[in-house]
């Protein structure tokens, strides 16, 4: 089963974020994941563009930006200036989630959304044609090492058979609480992307261990 690991930026430690971003590659990581939170959408601040922007030029993976963010319209072009490939958006932030999906797209990125634990498959159905990857968020959003949401998997499996049904093949990826000890029952649920938080950073000796013990929890 062939997975991508991607890597939260915002549990890397921030007194060496250049040398560990590289350290991330290195070790095999698929993308780069940088979770923007606006004090707004969500309870918490991390960062902006300018991380990106200057993270960018370190590394040759994909950079792929989660905004957390209310209206997020106005940020998009600044994160794909900044180099991000990817963009995805939480439908309760988008007052036009079609609309903004097609500016993230007729900008040259890859648009997703995102979708809270508590948020309906439904609301996807008819921007299916609209989007390149689903985003199922298997805690809150907002801050790191927070508990599983079991539903999540149930509702992985649920958007899997509907983009059977619909004749879609969409990436479906995976945020929140992800551990090597959960990563193969997603995966086999229809999950193809996996985002890492806290079960990868300072949960293994080494970057390369971690990503290692990932790896081998789907072979
Ligand atoms: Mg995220």
């Amino acid at each position: 089963m062939t997975i991508k690991l991607a890597p939260s930026m915002m549990c890397a430690d921030f007194l060496r974020l250049g040398e560990q971003t590289q350290e991330l590659e290195a070790a095999g990581a698929d993308l780069l994941h940088f979770d923007i939170m606006d004090g707004h959408f969500v309870p918490n601040l991390t960062f902006g563009a300018f991380v990106l922007e200057q993270l960018r030029p370190l590394v040759k993976i994909p950079f792929d930006a989660h905004l957390m963010v209310e209206e997020p319209d106005w940020m998009i072009p600044e994160m794909i200036e900044a180099g991000a490939d990817m963009i995805s958006v939480h439908v309760e932030a988008c007052r036009h989630l079609q609309r903004t999906l097609a500016l993230i797209r007729s900008s040259g990125a890859k648009a997703g959304v995102a979708l809270n634990p508590a948020t309906p498959l439904d609301s996807l159905r008819y921007v299916l044609d609209d989007l390149d990857y689903i985003l199922i968020m298997s805690v809150n959003p907002g801050f790191a090492a927070q508990a599983f949401v079991p539903a999540a998997k149930r509702k992985a499996q649920d958007l899997k058979e509907l983009l059977c049904q619909a004749g879609k093949e969409i990436e479906i990826q995976m945020d929140g609480s992800i551990r090597p000890y959960n990563l193969a029952e997603l995966a086999a649920a229809g999950a193809g992307n996996f985002v890492l938080g806290s079960g990868l950073f300072g949960a293994y000796p080494t970057i390369k261990e971690g990503i290692a013990a990932f790896r081998a929890a789907v072979k």
